[in-house]
């Protein structure tokens, strides 16, 4: 099973991308989480990206694409994957779609994860006493939410018009286990 998720920071794809990951015996690949990892090595590159992370810009493409290339034909994503965080901005986007054209890969489904900005905010806010993330903060929330609705949004509605059924939009403000249910129940029809 080959899925993208599509959802601004705190919709909740990552704790369904987890949930579906377990249930389905195929990796999460969050490159939030890949990004993150990289940042416990102590040298000049993972500096790099702490500067980039903290301030909730986006890591430059030539950096994430190979990255996330590297991962899709990995044995790991034989059975599948879920594509949680990325594409993010157009380049991405169009790297992305190219790369599964040549490589024949054939999604799914296309989850676009829709809550509102006051509801995400909260979330954030709650997951930042639990996580001690560095971009979990007021400001660069913001940022992270402008940089969401401005260059990874309108991707969203350009997986919808070429993906067509393939693409499920879901209400991310509901409970996370009416979440679950309703990509359960959309899963069964893929
Ligand atoms: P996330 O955990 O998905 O909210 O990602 C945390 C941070 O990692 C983002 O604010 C970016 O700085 C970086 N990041 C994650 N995914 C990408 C991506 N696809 N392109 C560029 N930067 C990314």
């Amino acid at each position: 099973m080959k899925l993208i998720l599509f959802g601004p920071p705190g919709s909740g794809k990552g704790t369904q991308a987890s949930l579906l990951a377990k249930k389905n015996k195929i990796p999460h690949l969050s490159t939030g989480d890949i990004l993150r990892f990289k940042l416990k090595q102590d040298d000049n590159f993972a500096k790099e990206l702490s500067q980039i992370i903290s301030g909730g810009n986006l890591v430059p493409d030539s950096i994430i694409n190979p990255i996330v290339a590297d991962k899709l034909l990995s044995d790991e994503c034989n059975n599948g994957f879920i594509l949680d965080g990325y594409p993010r901005n157009k380049y991405q986007s169009d790297f992305l779609i190219n790369f599964l054209e040549k490589n024949n890969l054939d999604i799914d489904l296309i989850i676009d994860f829709l809550a509102d900005t006051t509801t995400v905010k909260k979330r954030i806010l709650e997951r930042s006493k639990i996580e001690n993330r560095s971009d979990d903060t007021v400001d660069v929330i913001k940022t992270r939410l402008d940089k969401y609705f401005s260059e990874t949004q309108p991707l969203a509605a350009m997986f919808k018009a070429k993906f067509k059924d393939k693409f499920f939009e879901i209400n991310a403000s509901q409970e996370i286990t009416k979440i679950q249910y309703d990509i359960e129940n959309r899963l069964k029809n893929a």
